[in-house]
């Protein structure tokens, strides 16, 4: 029994939504955390790239698919389908904050696979994206109750709930780790995201929510080694996305109203021949939309909306202005100038026009993903070529995308909780994660992207072709 069990291959992800690098290392070396501590010491703390935009849901992308999400269709936590072919009359506007949530499992793109359904049994907890899992697979996610039970606590902005919440899946997934022994498994805990934007990421509660992730840790661990499947057991621990300070919020419907526009945006949706849709993630980026009336991108804006883009750019709340067209963007930034970005055959490219806004000091022309991201890691704006050129090659990304400033953020009104901390944008402090590993790995992991075919090495599976990321084991 025990030799046989040692023989099963089975993956672990727990996934500490919100959680940047920095705070789960001073959470290790408090001591306070002590099963990710001693995951530490036997495998490995890294910091990652995760993806633009950074937040819950695109970001999840990575993980369960190996893809960046606007490749997979997901170019925001809010969007607008302008080619009406997933979202529904008046607005065509998506949101997954809410009940939409479950019309992910749709709107992902049919031919990229989900590891659930390259792995079974599986399970997932709060995935968000769950296309493979059958209902009685899912914990805690999209049944009526747990929707109504989650929204409320939302709403009423209370960390206890959200907490208790995060302890009831946690211990669900421990129980069913034990007796179902599925062969990937996915755990989504969301105290750390939900308590940073409600009190700011320096909070005690932060620890509070780690200490959950920590308890699930040890508990999946313990029941493993007792049965003899720790020894081909991957137990990793991931997050999403990172978060910052907010001190300033841009109400961006309203100054695109000032400007002369009509506007569309969540969660008030209808409005009378809107000409922009505001669609804002994280809350720290936005899509917009613009000339609405038509199903496909245009490749330049008319004279109307290339003066909204300069009266963005403008505002202190934007830090970087993406313009996609002819399968590139142009990037700018206030005080530091635009350039170009894209992606074709040959490779990945940046070149600076009348500036550097991404501060790399180089021009990159036709290189790698890995030169790219070398070229990057150590900016202000870590992967950030590679990111904008899949981002802006979506079909369903906006024409016009804005990565916010530092301590601001992009949504004034409407937010059940307050924000003194977002995310989304493309600042290291967002787009840093940690990853930690139960046992040494021989290659360097890079992004979040590389996580799902690593997964899927570590199960001794075929890694399917298309892949934005490859295995670091
Ligand atoms: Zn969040």
């Amino acid at each position: 029994m025990q030799s046989a069990l040692a023989k099963f291959a089975s993956v672990v992800m727990l996934l500490a939504d919100g959680a940047r690098p920095e705070t789960i290392a001073t959470a290790l070396d408090s001591g306070a955390v002590p099963a990710l501590a001693r995951l530490r010491e036997e495998g490995g703390l890294y910091s990652v790239t995760s993806c633009f935009p950074s937040v819950t849901g695109p970001a999840y992308a990575p993980f369960l698919m190996g893809r960046f999400p606007g490749s997979i269709g997901l170019p925001g936590l809010r969007w607008f389908d302008r080619a009406r072919t997933v979202c529904s009359f008046p607005d065509y506007a998506r949101s997954y904050v809410g009940y939409q949530m479950r019309a992910v499992d749709r709107d992902i793109d049919v031919g990229a696979p989900t590891i659930f359904e390259l792995c079974t049994p599986s399970l997932g907890a709060l995935n968000v994206i769950g296309r493979g899992l059958a209902q009685q697979q899912r914990i805690g996610s999209i049944s009526a109750r747990s929707a109504f039970r989650a929204a409320r606590t939302h709403f009423a902005g209370n960390l206890a709930g959200w907490l208790q919440i995060d302890r009831d899946v946690a211990s669900q997934v421990r129980q069913r780790v034990r007796v179902e022994r599925p062969e990937f498994t996915f755990a989504a805990l969301t105290g750390v995201d939900k308590v940073s934007h409600s009190r700011g990421q320096n909070d005690p509660m932060i620890l509070d929510a780690l200490k959950i992730v920590d308890d699930a840790a040890a508990g999946i661990r313990a029941d493993a080694e007792r049965d003899g499947r720790w020894e081909g057991m991957s137990l990793w621990i991931i997050s999403d996305h990172g978060h910052s300070r907010v001190t300033q919020h841009e109400d961006l419907v309203k100054v695109v109203q000032d400007a002369g526009f009509r506007t569309m945006s969540h969660p008030w949706l209808y409005s009378r021949s809107p000409e922009v849709a505001v669609m804002v993630s994280g809350n720290a980026m936005a899509h917009l939309y613009v000339d609405l009336p038509s199903r496909v991108r245009a490749n330049k804006l008319d004279a109307r909306y290339t003066a909204l883009g300069k009266a963005l750019l403008a505002r202190p709340s934007v830090d970087l202005m993406l313009m996609p067209g002819d399968g590139g963007a142009l990037v700018s930034s206030a005080s530091r100038g635009s350039a170009l970005v894209w992606h074709d055959a040959r490779g990945y490219h940046y070149v600076r026009e009348s500036g550097d806004p991404l501060k790399i000091s180089a021009n990159l022309s036709a290189v790698s993903a890995d030169a790219a991201y070398d070229a990057t890691i150590q900016t202000d704006y870590p992967d950030s070529v590679v990111q904008i050129a899949h981002l802006a090659s979506s079909p369903r990304a906006g024409e016009i995308i804005l990565s916010a400033a530092r301590d601001w953020d992009l949504r004034a009104r409407y937010e059940p909780i307050p924000h003194f901390s977002s995310h989304g944008a493309l600042h290291r402090e967002h787009m840093m994660v940690p990853l930690l590993v139960n046992r040494p790995i021989h290659g360097t992991p890079k992004r979040t992207v590389d996580v799902m075919p690593s997964a899927l090495a570590a199960l001794g599976k075929p890694i399917p072709p298309g892949l934005d990321g490859h295995s670091f084991l």
